[in-house]
C-alpha cells in the first residue's frame, strides 16, 4: 500500500456487493475497510432474498401439505388439518437473516476488514468523509474507492406507505401480518414470489399490473405457462394495463386505479392490505457525487465496462460502483460478481461482467429461471445481425424424477442460432429450475455450442435431463450446418 492512504481499498455499502468485493480484496493482499451506514449484509441478507427464500420455504411446505390430490397420488393422506403458526413462520425467516447477518459480519471482521460504521459520502477524489452514529465525521481516504450503496424500493407518487396496511418488501418480508385480502402492485419477480407466499398461507390476492401482460420480462412462453400454474388455479385476480394513482392506508385500504393509456380513473378497491412491489430505486443521492462533477443517470451511478465511475464519458481513476447501485441486472450474484472484477482489475488483471450469462431465478412453485435473450429479443438481435434464430421446448412431465416427484408441470426453451448452435437464450419453468438454469448458463459463458452440449452426460434420473433433452433436440434441429 501506497503509505499516503490509510486503505488500499475503502468499500461504501455492506450489502452482498460489498461483502464479495471485500473478501476478494483481502485475498489479493489489498488492506481493505468497509462503510455501512444501516444493517450489516444490505437488502440481500435483511430485507431481500434470504428471508424471502425462507418465507417461501416455509409457505411451499404449507402449499404442498395442504394438497391432498396431490399427496393422494403419492400414496399419502394427511389426517386432520394442515395448520401453520404465522408467528412462528415470521421467526424463522427472522432466525436465517440473523444467522446469515452474522456470518456475513464475522467472516469480514475473521479477515481483517475494519468495518467503519457511518454514512459515507465522496468528498475528493480517493476521499470520503463518514458521519458516524455521533454526528462527527471521519475522514478515510483509501487509493481505491468502490461505492456499493443498493437500492431501496421504489414507491410510485400518490402510494402513502404505513408499514402496516401499505407497505413494500422491506415490510412484507417481516410477515406481521396475514391480511385475508392484498393487493399486489406489480408482477415482477418480488410481486410472484410474494403472491406465491401469501396464496399458500390463505391470503385471496389482487395483483395488478400496468403493462398489458403479466410478467412483462419473462419469455413470453414462459409467462403464459407460469400464469397457467402459478396463478389461474390460485386465488388470484389479476388485473392488467392499470395504474395504482393513489393508495391510501387504512381499514380497509383504498386503491385507485387509472387506465394505463388514459390515466382516468376506472376502478376503485378496497382491500385489507396493499403490497407495493414496483422495482426499485438506487441508494446514490447521499454520495455527493457532484463533488467530483458526475453526473447520476435516473439516480444510478454511471460506469464503463471496468466498473469505473463515468465522468463526461470518461472513466474517473480510483472510483468504481458495483451492485444495484449500478442499475445492471439488480441481483444479489452480479453486485458480488462486479465486486469481484473490480478488485481483479484493481491488482492489474482487468475484468469485466457479461451481463448476458448472467442467470435470473424467482423461486415461485415451481420455480421459474432464466439466462440470455427471451425469444423475441434473440429475434430482433438476429434480425439486427443478419442470422436465424431457431428454439426447442421440452416438458417436465416426460421426465422420469418430475413424474416421480409427481411434480410434471413445466417447460425448458432453448433458444439457439442454428448456424454456429451458439445459445442465446435458455428459459426454465418447472421444479427447481432455479438450479437447474445453472448449467446453461456456464454453458453461455463458455460459448459451448449446442452440438457439443448435446453429448454431455446427464445423470439419470434428475430433472437436468429436461436440459440434455433439450440440447440433443437443438443439435438435431439444424444447429452445426
Ligand atoms: P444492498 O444489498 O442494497 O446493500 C447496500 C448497502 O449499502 C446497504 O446495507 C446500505 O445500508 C448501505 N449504504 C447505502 N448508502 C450508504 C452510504 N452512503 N454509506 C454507507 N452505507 C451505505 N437477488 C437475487 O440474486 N436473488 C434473489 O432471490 C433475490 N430476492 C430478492 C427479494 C427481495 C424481496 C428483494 C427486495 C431483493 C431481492 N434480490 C434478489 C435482489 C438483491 O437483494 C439485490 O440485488 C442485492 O442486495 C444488491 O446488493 P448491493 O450490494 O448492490 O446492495
Amino acid at each position: 500500500m501506497t503509505q499516503a492512504f490509510d486503505y488500499d481499498l475503502l468499500i461504501i455499502g455492506a450489502g452482498v456487493g460489498g461483502h464479495g468485493a471485500a473478501l476478494h480484496a483481502v485475498a489479493c493482499g489489498l488492506k481493505t475497510a468497509i462503510v455501512e451506514g444501516g444493517v450489516m449484509g444490505g437488502t440481500c441478507v435483511n430485507r431481500g432474498c434470504i428471508p424471502s427464500k425462507a418465507l417461501l420455504a416455509a409457505s411451499g411446505k404449507v402449499r404442498e401439505l395442504r394438497d391432498a390430490h396431490h399427496l393422494k397420488a403419492l400414496g399419502i393422506q394427511v389426517v386432520g388439518d394442515v395448520s401453520f403458526d404465522r408467528a412462528g413462520i415470521a421467526a424463522h425467516a427472522d432466525m436465517v437473516v440473523t444467522k446469515q447477518r452474522d456470518g456475513l459480519t464475522g467472516s469480514l471482521k475473521r479477515i481483517g476488514v475494519d468495518v467503519i460504521q457511518g454514512w459515507g459520502r465522496v468528498l475528493a477524489d480517493q476521499k470520503v468523509g463518514v458521519t458516524q452514529p455521533d454526528g462527527s465525521e471521519k475522514i478515510v481516504t483509501a487509493k481505491d474507492v468502490i461505492i456499493a450503496t443498493g437500492s431501496t424500493p421504489f414507491v410510485p407518487p400518490g402510494c402513502t406507505i404505513d408499514h402496516t396496511t401499505v407497505f413494500t418488501s422491506d415490510d412484507a418480508v417481516r410477515l406481521e401480518t396475514l391480511p385475508q385480502w392484498i393487493a399486489i402492485i406489480g408482477s415482477g419477480y418480488i410481486g410472484l414470489e410474494f403472491a406465491d407466499i401469501y396464496s399458500a398461507l390463505g391470503s385471496e390476492i389482487t395483483m395488478i399490473e400496468g403493462l398489458d401482460q403479466l410478467m412483462p420480462t419473462f419469455d413470453p412462453d414462459i409467462a403464459k405457462l407460469a400464469q397457467r400454474t402459478l396463478i389461474a388455479p390460485r386465488d388470484i385476480e389479476t388485473k392488467t394495463g392499470l395504474l395504482a394513482m393513489k393508495v391510501t392506508p387504512g381499514n380497509p385500504v383504498v386503491i385507485e386505479l387509472a387506465d394505463a393509456k388514459t390515466k382516468e380513473i376506472v376502478e376503485t378497491l378496497e382491500v385489507d392490505a396493499c403490497l407495493i412491489a414496483t422495482g426499485r430505486v438506487p441508494v446514490t443521492k447521499e454520495l455527493a457525487l457532484e463533488n467530483l462533477g458526475v453526473e447520476l443517470q435516473r439516480g444510478y451511478v454511471p460506469v464503463g465496462d471496468y466498473l469505473n465511475v463515468v465522468k463526461n464519458g470518461q472513466p474517473i481513476a480510483h472510483l468504481w460502483a458495483i451492485g444495484d447501485a449500478t442499475g445492471k441486472l439488480m441481483l444479489a450474484h452480479t453486485a458480488s460478481a462486479q465486486g469481484v472484477a473490480v478488485v481483479e482489475t484493481i491488482c492489474g488483471r482487468p475484468r469485466t461482467i457479461d451481463y448476458n450469462c448472467i442467470p435470473a431465478a424467482a423461486f415461485t412453485h415451481p420455480e421459474v429461471s432464466f439466462v440470455g435473450l427471451t425469444e423475441p429479443q434473440a429475434k430482433a438481435k438476429g434480425e439486427a445481425e443478419g442470422f436465424a434464430v431457431n428454439s426447442v421446448r421440452t416438458y417436465f412431465k416426460g421426465n422420469a424424477k418430475a413424474i416421480a416427484e409427481g411434480e410434471t408441470d413445466g417447460m425448458a426453451k432453448v433458444i439457439f442460432r442454428p448456424d454456429n448452435g451458439q445459445l442465446l437464450g435458455v428459459h426454465i419453468f418447472g421444479l427447481h429450475a432455479a438450479d437447474l438454469i445453472q448449467e446453461a448458463a456456464n454453458a453461455m459463458g463458455q460459448k459451448t455450442p449446442v452440438q457439443e452440449l448435446a453429448f454431455s452426460v446427464h445423470t439419470h434420473p434428475t430433472l437436468c435431463e429436461v436440459l440434455d433433452e433439450a440440447f440433443k433436440r437443438a443439435a438435431g434441429a439444424g444447429a452445426g450446418h
